[in-house]
């Protein structure tokens, strides 16, 4: 779903405890990632379990927002690079 939003850009999420590359995800709006929609991740590294795929850490848990699926994710589990 494309929509005309200048805000979106592209971010990556990595692992807090072992710095693994989890997502890279198009986010929309300026602020704190607190979410990531499903339809807004470009490359997804891990298995689709929500965890880290090197050190198994949980960092995220499925939630719903505006009727889209997203990755609620665990604050202090993930730091974020542009
Ligand atoms: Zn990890």
């Amino acid at each position: 779903m494309v929509k005309k939003n200048s805000q979106a850009y592209t971010i990556k999420i990595y692992c807090m405890k072992c710095k693994t590359l989890l997502y890279r995800y198009k986010k929309e709006g300026q602020g704190h990632l607190v979410k990531c929609y499903k339809d807004g991740i470009i490359e997804d590294n891990t298995k689709g379990d929500l965890k880290c795929p090197k050190c198994k850490q949980l960092f995220a848990r499925e939630a719903m927002y505006h009727n889209r699926l997203a990755n609620k994710i665990i604050q202090g589990k993930v730091y974020v690079r542009r």
